[in-house]
């Protein structure tokens, strides 16, 4: 039987995919601690998240829930909360995410109508209009960042705002925006909004966070009958993470102080500090990776500045690229899902110099070893030149 010690590499590798991202050592730290999950210490470790989170997603709304999984358990608890059969939600989809918030949707019992963006382009302001006013949707659901293809949604405001006036309840996906782009959930009249740990907010894994407004709160609280789901019901885990800190389920206490620690830093950094860095950062890597003959896979402004989706060079697999990176520099980055393109990750301590040049100079060798013509040169001096043109935005 191998022992763990055997099965981790001896040195982690740098993850520079689509997460999980690297977590810093203060967020490790906390992720090793266990303390009870209630009382008075808890307590005051709830209401300081929670406080945190307020600031990082831009919000006043009370209702700040800690979901004890992943990204996808936070979408669930949202959508279990203000779906069920008889509500109609309308989705606007452009890729993995985009259908998972769909295939959610349809197992509440709600009936779901699916958009997508034009081609080549982005959503129809207009077209999204008719839906709305045709369909009269009870909710609406989008993904700010579709990290599957890499596509960002730059009108999800315009957007969100055409549904709001007709009443609808908009829900959004920003694991991959929040704590990397602006994402004023008050301001964009938001009802729900979702982070998982890994992404944008540069923690562990398997704990996640859902703000709900308090249009989102009083149609999950005035539903005449409860939610199927017990652990994702929103209004049960009010218990805990409302103002009774009472029992709900037992929360993952090293997860909620890794999360907490990981809010702390973005607010100690400061929001348009962190917005600055992480813009700073990929477009050197973007402008980079152009200057060594690579192709973007989406253009401007529907790229994903947090997850830059690369098209794979003719003549080699992406999996080959990949392991090259891992084995040869310990640096690994995404493949995709059905896309032939690879993707590399601009979230937290991946928007840090150090790994740029380590991330681009191990996926030139590895463009080169399979005989790739790219020039190498030319992308490490872009860098060079993007990093540390201004020593104010100097991304260390
Ligand atoms: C990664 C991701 C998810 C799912 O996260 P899990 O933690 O794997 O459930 C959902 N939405 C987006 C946009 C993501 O990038």
């Amino acid at each position: 039987m191998n022992k763990l010690r055997d099965i981790l590499p001896s040195e982690p590798l740098l993850l520079m995919g689509a997460g999980p991202v690297p977590i810093t050592s203060v967020v490790a730290r906390a992720n090793g601690v266990v303390i009870n999950h209630l009382g008075p210490t808890m307590n005051k470790v709830i209401d300081g998240l929670q406080t945190h989170a307020r600031y990082v997603f831009q919000t006043e709304a009370e209702h700040i829930i800690g979901v004890a999984g992943p990204s996808s358990a936070a979408m669930e608890m949202m959508i279990a909360g203000v779906l069920w059969p008889g509500r109609t939600a309308l989705v606007l989809s452009e890729g993995i995410f985009g259908e998972r918030w769909a295939e959610m949707a349809r197992r509440c019992g709600a009936t779901v109508e699916t958009m997508h963006p034009e081609e080549q382009g982005g959503f129809s302001v207009k077209q999204f209009t008719e839906r709305c006013d045709q369909l009269k949707p009870d909710v609406v659901l989008m993904t700010h960042g579709e990290t599957s293809v890499g596509r960002f949604v730059p009108e999800l405001a315009t957007l969100a705002s055409v549904a709001k006036k007709r009443k609808a309840l908009v829900l959004v996906d920003t694991v991959t925006t929040l704590g990397v782009v602006d994402v004023p959930m008050d301001d964009w009249q938001l009802d729900g909004v979702i982070a998982g740990g890994q992404k944008g907010l540069g923690s562990i894994p398997g704990i996640s966070l859902v703000a709900l407004s308090d249009d989102a709160w009083s149609v999950i609280t005035n539903r005449a009958e409860p939610p199927t789901q017990w652990v994702l019901d929103a209004k049960a885990a009010w218990e805990f993470w409302g103002p009774n800190h009472g029992y709900h389920y037992t929360a993952p206490v090293p997860g909620v102080l890794a999360l907490f620690q990981a809010l702390e830093l973005i607010a100690d950094e400061g929001l348009d500090e962190r917005f600055a860095r992480h813009q700073a950062s990929s477009v050197a890597l973007q402008q980079a990776l152009t200057a060594m003959g690579l192709q973007l896979s989406v253009e401007e402004p529907y790229r994903l500045q947090s997850v830059v989706a690369i098209n794979v060079p003719d003549r080699v697999e992406s999996q080959q690229i990949r392991s090259f990176m891992a084995d040869t520099f310990g640096v690994e980055i995404s493949g995709s899902f059905g896309a032939n393109i690879i993707r590399i990750g601009q979230m937290g301590e991946q928007c840090r110099a150090h790994n740029l040049f380590k991330t681009v100079y191990a996926l030139g060798m590895a463009c080169r070893y399979y005989g790739v013509e790219v020039n190498v040169a030319a992308a490490m001096s872009t860098l060079e030149e993007q990093l540390a043109s201004d020593p104010e935005t100097f991304v260390v």
